[in-house]
């Protein structure tokens, strides 16, 4: 499936869950780093950052929490960060994004919602979408050197913010993505708005994808989820 193994290296403090990531993404071909500690995870981060490809930090940590390291982190390092929280205040994860997280993930998780999020943060980082070419995502052509979205050949004339936004849906397929992340995404850290932002941008996609796109899928009390039918 991969051709090298990915390194990921998880910084959690509770042994139960460190050895059950461990274990699953070590399953999954992942070549898995561990600490303990905040400390430690510097330590050991410096010590091999020319092989991680992926951080997975747990925010209440001893010594050094979550957010201290990766501060630390992104003095050298653009490595793809997912925080891993039990609080889930919007606060928290905005504190995070701040300071250059790619992504969230609250406690409890399951794996598959685990692994969907390190495989969109992998791919995100790695290539970027299409990279030049023209790209087919159901009903729909993507023309992502000319940004320029088709549906049966036709233009469906995507504003430069609601072509942003397919884009960041595309890189992040099939799982749920909290309003807050693609607010930060796709207007940037530093935008002053607050998520209904997201709803009536999503709102002016859905009409241009149009009743035979509907790919974006409302999940209540969380944000959205981008899924083309299997059929398709
Ligand atoms: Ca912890």
């Amino acid at each position: 499936m991969k051709n090298a193994k990915e390194c990921i290296f998880i910084v959690e403090d509770e042994s139960r869950i460190r050895r059950m990531l461990r274990d699953f993404l070590t399953l999954k071909g992942y070549y898995v780093l561990e600490a303990a500690d905040g400390e430690e995870a510097l330590e050991l981060f410096y010590e091999n950052n020319q092989i991680i490809d992926l951080v997975l930090l747990d925010v209440m940590l001893p010594k050094l929490d979550g957010y201290g390291v990766l501060e630390d982190i992104r003095t050298m390092s653009e490595v793809p960060v997912i925080m891993l929280t039990a609080r889930d205040s919007e606060q928290d994860q905005l504190d995070g994004f701040d300071l250059g997280a790619d992504d969230y993930i609250l406690k409890p998780f399951s794996n598959a919602v685990l692994l969907g999020h390190i495989e969109a943060v992998l791919k995100r980082s790695s290539v970027g979408v299409g990279s030049g070419k023209q790209q087919t995502i159901g009903l729909l052509r993507v023309d992502s050197e000319n940004k320029r979205v088709f549906l049966h050949d036709k233009d469906i004339g995507l504003t430069a913010k609601e072509y942003s936004l397919l884009t960041y849906f595309l890189d992040n397929q099939n799982i749920v993505v909290l309003r807050e992340n693609i607010l930060n995404q796709v207007w940037g850290y530093n935008y002053v708005g607050d998520t209904r932002t997201v709803d009536t941008h999503i709102k002016q996609l859905r009409s241009k994808l149009t009743s035979e796109c509907a790919y974006i899928k409302t999940v209540h009390g969380f944000g959205y989820r981008f899924e083309v039918p299997e059929e398709e």
